[in-house]
């Protein structure tokens, strides 16, 4: 089955997400928890986490994905906001836990001149620190390499998780076709997806991807610039999305966009991806 959605509001409640998923014509999802802007963690209250578990059940939407707040920096090198984002992330995980929620996605940081291994090194160890319950899987997100950020390869991403004391038991990734496409890895052509997996399978395992981000390029290959675009419109294009969507490693993965909200809409594009599948 085709699992497809996009990342929808929480506000008025956070089983209104459910609402307006079905709204849209999504059957899986993603949602903040908190401001995506700022430090501070909803805490719904159990109706509201008992109306959203159920809705979600019953109509089977699902599965969700909580991405974190924007400001959490676990390789930072200074110990405040290293210890400030771990916080805000245990608080995070737990609500997603509380949920009913399987998958938690959070981008791995920047080094800010720390250097490539102490940052590497600074994430790993923090994530230790944290107390992820046994029904959450934390999710790295793939980078597109701007400035000191780190995950932009897969060889990142893996270094971080192995260095961590969970491993892979409680941690994997999730990429974002955007993000992949501004840090150079190309998947226009069957040969050039195929390397891609490849590399992807050998670094990480492909059973160790949980989640995908949907989102087409406004900027260029390799360009290191994070700015989404609808499916088909940017650089990456339509016929690229056919590959990646249908391919047998990638189908049956849960995919939401991230596209811009203007007068396309989310339904837009989860309807375009619709299209795009075999
Ligand atoms: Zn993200
Ligand atoms: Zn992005």
């Amino acid at each position: 089955m085709f699992r497809v959605g996009a990342h929808v509001s929480i506000s008025g409640g956070v089983e209104k997400a459910v609402e307006r998923e079905m709204e849209i014509g999504g059957n899986c999802g993603q949602i903040f928890v908190g401001s995506p802007r700022g430090w501070a963690v909803g805490s719904p209250g159990s109706s509201s986490v008992e109306k959203f578990r159920k809705m979600s059940s019953q109509n089977g939407i699902g599965p969700w994905i909580v991405h974190s707040t924007y400001l959490i920096n676990l390789a930072t090198p200074k110990e405040d906001l290293g210890k400030k984002s771990k916080k805000a992330m245990q608080k995070e995980i737990d609500l997603t836990s509380r949920l009913g929620i399987p998958y938690y996605v959070f981008h791995p940081g920047a080094h800010t001149g720390a250097g490539i291994e102490t940052g590497i090194n600074n994430i790993s160890k923090r994530l230790s620190g944290l107390d992820i319950p046994d029904d959450v899987k934390v999710l790295l997100e793939n980078t597109a390499g701007k400035g000191t950020t780190l995950g932009k390869t897969f060889s990142e991403l893996r270094r971080i998780i192995e260095g961590s004391d969970y491993g892979y038991r409680s941690l994997g990734v999730c990429l974002d076709t955007c993000h992949m496409y501004a840090a150079g890895y190309g998947f226009g052509t069957e040969e050039s997806l195929r390397g891609l997996l490849d590399e992807l399978d050998d670094e990480i395992g492909i059973e160790n991807l949980h989640y995908l981000h949907i989102n087409d390029s406004k900027y260029s290959f390799s360009s290191q610039k994070d700015e989404h675009e609808h499916i088909g419109e940017g650089k990456i294009g339509e016929e690229s999305f056919r590959l990646f969507i249908n391919h047998s490693k990638l189908r049956n993965k849960p995919m939401v966009v991230e596209t811009p909200v203007d007068e396309k809409g989310f339904r837009w594009n989860i309807k375009k991806l619709k299209e795009l599948r075999n």
